[in-house]
């Protein structure tokens, strides 16, 4: 017998038919013979709304009471497919994260995993009943509720599956599987039968949505493999794992996908004096604040003083002003600006390390095409680029092209 965690996203449990669809999907792996955890993502837009509702009273609602109020969500659908699965004739119960044994940090929000006590999910398991636990939560040493960040149900599938020593984890959403890129934004993508944790790592943290970049990261420290498919039909998903095959490396794969990320800030402060320790007390700031910097440019400048360029993701935008302005008082800075109007364009490939030329490629598509690059940065296999927003999703669909994906 066989201990299976499936997590189902907030599409696959969108409205009471899509429910009892996942209610069937998972009577019969239990028909099949194994034990096994659900952990379900709130009902479609859900969280959305729920966001837009506190947003209607303030712009800056507090965290603990958005984390109050968003982890409502998860609790509405895991009760739901308790009921479905009863109702079929199935020995069920759901559980929050707390009931769960889900332990958390501190930080609200984007609270980060720190423990699974599955003393109650064995004894539910034990006792023959299907365990559907709320993704995307959990609860610190205070009994405070924590949420896990936008997406964070499939960290929470891949912890619990972590946590309960599963055989392995699915996560099963809107899409087959991993593509080389979102088929939203490239109809001829295609599926990949597998991926490493790196490649997965980088394509998730660069925008490609399907796995939340934190549940690979934990996926790979703990070598979970984790299997991405589609809860709407029976094709076979993509294996996201430590090694691939190697007939991938002999096809000599340079790049294996193209990501798009449009919610993206660019921040520029004007001016800034060329001394030791600008960039410590800059990015120290926004590091307190628990923002997450990507590319970083300083450009060189007249006088005695530079320009320097950042990124971050859209969810700092709502404090990146309460921050800043201090901090480029602080440093005798000009001004600075903030811009969304940006997008990031990425490769992502694990050839590329022992491949030089892949970013000149990259760079002569775009120019071919007619985008102008604003920022760059490179790992050893990945490189992103800034660009204007309009039209960044051609950039990807050439990108995707050029490189015979
Ligand atoms: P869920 O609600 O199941 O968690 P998400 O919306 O979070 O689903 O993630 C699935 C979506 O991820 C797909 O609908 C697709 O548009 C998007 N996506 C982005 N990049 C990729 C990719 N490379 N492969 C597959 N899907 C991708
Ligand atoms: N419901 C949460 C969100 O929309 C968590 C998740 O779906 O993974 O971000
Ligand atoms: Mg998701």
């Amino acid at each position: 017998m066989a201990l299976i965690v499936q997590k189902f996203g907030g599409s696959s449990v969108a409205d009471i038919e899509r429910i009892q669809n996942v209610a069937r999907r998972v009577a019969r792996t239990v028909a099949a013979g194994n034990q096994v955890v659900v952990v379900l993502s709130a009902m479609g837009d859900t969280t959305d709304d729920l966001i837009a509702l506190a947003r209607q009273l303030t712009p800056y609602p507090s965290e603990r009471e958005m984390d109050m109020l968003m982890s409502t969500g998860e609790q509405q659908s895991v009760a739901l497919l308790a009921i479905a699965l009863q109702s079929m004739g199935y020995k069920a119960v759901s559980l929050t994260g707390e009931q769960a044994g889900i332990r958390t940090d501190r930080v609200y929000s984007r609270a980060k995993i720190l423990s699974i006590d599955s003393v109650r999910l064995e004894r539910e398991l034990a006792s023959g009943k299907v365990v559907i636990v709320t993704g995307f939560q959990g609860v610190d040493s205070l009994g405070e509720i924590h949420t896990l960040g936008r997406g964070g149900s499939d960290t929470s599938g891949v912890a619990l599956a972590i946590g309960l020593n599963a055989d392995f984890c699915e996560i099963y959403t809107d899409v087959d599987g991993v593509y080389t890129a979102d088929p939203r934004i490239v109809p001829q993508a295609h599926k990949l039968a597998e991926i490493s944790f790196d490649e997965m790592l980088e394509m998730s943290s660069l925008g490609a949505g399907v796995l939340q970049p934190r549940s690979v990261e934990v996926a790979k420290t703990f070598n979970m493999p984790i299997c991405v498919r589609s809860s709407f039909n029976d094709n076979e998903g993509t294996m996201v794992k430590e090694e691939v095959d190697m007939k991938q490396l002999e096809r000599e794969v340079l790049v294996s996908g193209v990501a798009y990320d449009g919610d993206v800030v660019k921040v520029t402060v004007y001016g800034v004096p060329d001394r030791p320790g600008i960039a410590s007390e800059l990015f120290g700031a926004l590091a307190d604040a628990k923002i997450n910097v990507d590319m970083i440019i300083q450009s060189g400048h007249k006088d005695g003083k530079n320009d320097i360029s950042f990124t971050c993701g859209k969810e700092a935008d709502g404090k990146l002003e309460e921050i800043l302005e201090p901090v480029v008082e602080q440093l005798a800075a000009e001004h600075f600006s903030l811009a969304d109007d940006v997008a990031k364009v990425s490769i992502v490939g694990a050839g590329m390390i022992t491949n030089p030329g892949v970013a000149a490629k990259m760079f002569k598509c775009l120019y071919d095409n007619g985008f102008n690059i604003d920022m760059i940065s490179t790992s050893e296999i990945k490189v992103s680029c800034i660009l204007q927003k309009e039209g960044a999703k051609d950039a990807v669909r050439a990108l995707h092209d050029s490189f015979g994906l």
